[in-house]
């Protein structure tokens, strides 16, 4: 049972991301929360320096919580490949270089899985609430597939249209993002941020 949120809350999204901000607004716009972005607070991005995702979430939701004094709300994610041993992982942002290029963050994930056999990769999210006393609640979801080549599709964000859901054929890019939003990793995690801290 995590701390509640009640309907009404203003709540800081702790993120400078458009595709992340996007589909976060769209999870929570059932809870009646008054979400306002990092970006339109001008708060900094901060350095984030954890190895894993969880650590990092924590990082983000607790510098806009701090810097705010309002509860904030953070996701941490990546993309992991099985022939990489699960990078580009917790630096998929920075595999896109500092012009957040993605054509060349999949192209380079392309390169060095190479001719591997095994195609398997997998999304993570870790979502974290913090408040300004410092309580956090942080989970995690993930969503299981396979990298194909070229990407496909013109929806969503970063990898999305190099990665098939389990039991799919389009990719991320090309679905809706309703049926995307379904089985998501992000949604995975917000399932249980829902159940432990909504209503
Ligand atoms: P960070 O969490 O700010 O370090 O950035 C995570 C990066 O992982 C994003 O910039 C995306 O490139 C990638 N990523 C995370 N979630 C998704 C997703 O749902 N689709 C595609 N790419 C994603």
């Amino acid at each position: 049972m995590g701390r509640k949120l009640a309907p009404g809350t203003k709540l800081v999204l702790a993120s400078h991301n458009e595709g992340k901000l996007a589909e976060l607004t769209e999870l929570l716009r059932p809870y009646r929360i008054d979400v306002v972005s990092a970006g339109a607070l001008g708060l900094p991005e901060p350095d984030e320096t954890a190895p894993d995702f969880a650590g990092n979430a924590r990082i983000k939701a607790l510098a806009a919580a701090t810097a705010t004094g309002l509860p904030a709300f953070s996701d941490d994610s990546g993309f992991c490949a099985a022939a990489l041993g699960g990078e580009p992982g917790v630096l998929s942002a920075r595999w896109a270089g500092p012009n957040k290029d993605f054509s060349k963050a999949k192209a380079l994930v392309n390169e060095r899985v190479g001719a591997a056999e095994d195609r398997r990769a997998w999304f993570v999210a870790a979502l974290c609430l913090a408040w300004p006393d410092g309580h956090i609640e942080t989970y995690q979801g993930r969503v299981d597939g396979t990298m194909v080549w070229p990407p496909r599709g013109e929806n969503g964000f970063g990898y999305d249209p190099m990665f098939v859901p389990l039991g799919g054929t389009q990719t991320f890019g090309e679905m809706d993002p309703d049926a995307k939003r379904a089985i998501s990793h992000r949604a995975r995690a917000f399932a249980q941020v829902m159940a432990a801290c909504f209503g």
